[in-house]
C-alpha cells in the first residue's frame, strides 16, 4: 500500500479524499498546511498506516467531540476479491458500512477513503500533569470516571498509570498518573470548567498551555511543540516490540478496589495501564451506525501496554505474562459477557480461528463488534462468499447462511 499514498484537501467542502496507503502523520500534515480551521478525529502516532487504522475505527484526542475516524467518511474505493474496483455507489452500503471499523483485510483491500473535516477553533488548550499516590490520587481518578462521561464533549482527558517514583519520596516505589488533556476551547473555560467539575484534580492556569490545533498535535504525539511539522511524515516507529490488550469500563470502580489496582501496579512493576475518556459524541451515535460497537454506556477505554527492546522477552513470566496478569486483575471491573475488547488493538488472547467457522469467530468476534458481529458475518458471506481475505481473527463465513 505504500505506493497509494496522494492526499487531496479541499477547504471549500471541508472533505479531503486519502489513498490508504498514506500514513496518518502525512494526512494530518496536508490538513494542516491546507487550513487552520479544519482538523481530524484519529489516532495519536503519526505512523500508523490509513487503511489498518480506519479499518478498526480509529480514535483520538477529539473522540468526545467527534467520535471516531469512521464517524466521518463519506465514500471509499476498494478493491474486491474479484478485483473489481468499486466506489460506495457500487459497492452497496452494506459493503460500504463493514469497511468503516468491521477490520481490515476481511471484505475487501480498501484503495482510498473520501472524509468529511471536522471544524477546529484556532486556539486549544492542553496540559499533562502528574500525581502521585501521596497526592489525592485515589480522588481525583474516583471522579474522573463519572464525570468525563457528561462533561462538555470539546474536552479529553487521558490518564496514564504507571508505576513510578513520586520526587518528594524517591526511594519508594509508587504509582504515578499522568493526566494529558485537550481542550477545545481557551485555558481561561477549561480551568473554570475543571474547578467546578473536577476540583479535585487541582488545575491552574499555570499548568495550561494554549497553542494552535496543529501545535497542540505535536503536544500530543510527544514532540517539541516548536518542532517544524515535517516530523509528522516520518513513517518510522521507535519501539521494537510491544503487547497490547483493551477493555471497556462501564462502572465507576470504586475507591477500595482503586486501591488495589495501585498495589498491583507496584506489584507488577512495569506494565502500564492508559485510560481514554469516553461520553460526548460517543453517547449519540448509535452502537449499530458503523460495526464499532463500543459507544453509549462506556465511560472509558483501557489499553494494557508494554514494551521491550530485546527479542525473545515476550515469554510468559516476562513482559506479555505480566500484562495478562493485569488483565485478569481487572476482570471484576470491566465490562462482561462478552468482555469488550478494541478492534484495533489487536489481541490474540480473546481468541483466534483456525477453521473460520462462525462459532470460532463469534469467540473473539463478539468482543469485538457485540451485535454488529451477525451483520459483518452475514455482509462477509456476500462479498467474500470463498474466504478469499482470512486470518486468524477474520470474520468468518457463517455457516448458517451458506
Ligand atoms: C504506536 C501505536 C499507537 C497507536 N495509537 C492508536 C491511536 O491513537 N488510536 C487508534 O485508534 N489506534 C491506535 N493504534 C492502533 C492502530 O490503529 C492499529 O495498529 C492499526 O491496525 C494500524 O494500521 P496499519 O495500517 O498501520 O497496520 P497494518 O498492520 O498494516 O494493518 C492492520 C490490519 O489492517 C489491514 N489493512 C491495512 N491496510 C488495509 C487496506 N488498505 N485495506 C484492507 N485492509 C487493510 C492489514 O491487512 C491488517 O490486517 C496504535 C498502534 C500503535 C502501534
Amino acid at each position: 500500500m505504500n505506493n497509494l499514498r496522494n492526499i487531496r484537501i479541499d477547504t471549500a467542502t471541508g472533505t479531503a479524499y486519502v489513498e490508504a496507503g498514506a500514513s496518518l502523520g502525512e494526512f494530518y500534515y496536508k490538513i494542516i498546511k491546507s487550513s487552520n480551521v479544519h482538523g481530524f478525529p484519529a489516532g495519536l502516532c503519526p505512523t500508523l498506516g490509513i487503511g489498518g487504522h480506519f479499518s478498526g475505527g480509529g480514535y483520538g484526542h477529539m473522540i468526545r467531540k467527534f467520535g471516531l475516524s469512521v464517524d466521518h467518511i463519506i465514500d471509499a474505493q476498494v478493491v474486491d476479491y474479484q478485483g473489481r474496483i468499486l466506489n460506495r455507489k457500487s459497492m452497496g452500503e452494506d459493503l460500504f458500512w463493514a469497511i468503516r471499523g468491521g477490520g481490515g483485510a476481511n471484505f475487501a483491500v480498501v484503495l482510498s477513503y473520501t472524509v468529511k473535516l471536522v471544524p477546529v477553533p484556532e486556539t486549544v488548550t492542553v496540559f499533562n500533569v502528574q500525581r502521585f499516590l501521596a497526592d489525592n490520587l485515589t480522588d481525583v481518578v474516583y471522579k474522573w470516571q463519572s464525570v468525563m462521561k457528561d462533561i462538555d464533549e470539546n474536552l479529553f482527558i487521558r490518564l496514564l498509570l504507571q508505576p513510578a517514583n513520586d520526587p518528594k519520596n524517591p526511594n519508594n516505589l509508587t504509582v504515578g498518573v499522568t493526566f494529558i488533556s485537550h481542550f477545545l476551547g481557551d485555558a481561561k473555560t477549561l480551568v473554570n470548567l475543571l474547578n467546578t467539575e473536577l476540583p479535585e484534580l487541582g488545575i491552574k492556569k499555570e499548568d495550561c498551555q494554549e497553542l494552535s490545533w496543529s501545535k497542540a498535535l505535536l503536544f500530543w504525539l510527544n514532540y517539541d511543540t516548536e518542532s517544524p511539522l515535517e516530523v509528522l511524515l516520518n513513517r518510522t516507529l521507535n519501539v521494537n516490540y510491544l503487547k497490547r490488550k483493551s477493555d471497556y469500563v462501564q462502572t465507576p470502580i470504586e475507591k477500595q478496589h482503586l486501591e488495589l489496582l495501585w498495589k498491583k501496579i507496584i506489584q507488577l512493576g512495569k506494565s502500564g495501564l492508559v485510560f481514554n475518556s469516553y461520553g460526548g459524541r460517543m453517547n449519540e451515535i448509535a452502537d449499530t451506525a458503523t460495526p464499532f460497537p463500543h459507544r453509549k454506556g462506556n465511560l472509558f477505554k483501557i489499553q494494557y501496554s508494554i514494551s521491550w527492546k530485546e527479542e525473545g522477552q515476550e515469554t510468559d513470566d516476562k513482559n506479555v505474562g505480566i500484562l495478562r496478569e493485569m488483565y485478569e486483575f481487572m476482570t471484576p471491573y470491566v465490562s462482561q459477557n462478552p468482555r469488550g475488547a478494541f478492534l484495533n488493538y489487536r489481541d490474540i488472547d480473546i481468541g483466534v480461528t483456525q477453521n473460520w467457522t462462525y462459532k470460532e469467530g463469534e469467540v473473539y468476534g463478539k468482543k469485538y463488534f457485540m451485535g454488529n458481529f451477525d451483520r459483518l458475518v452475514k455482509i462477509k458471506s456476500m462479498v467474500d462468499p470463498h474466504n478469499f481475505f482470512r486470518y486468524e481473527q477474520s470474520i468468518p463465513i457463517g455457516d448458517y447462511y451458506m
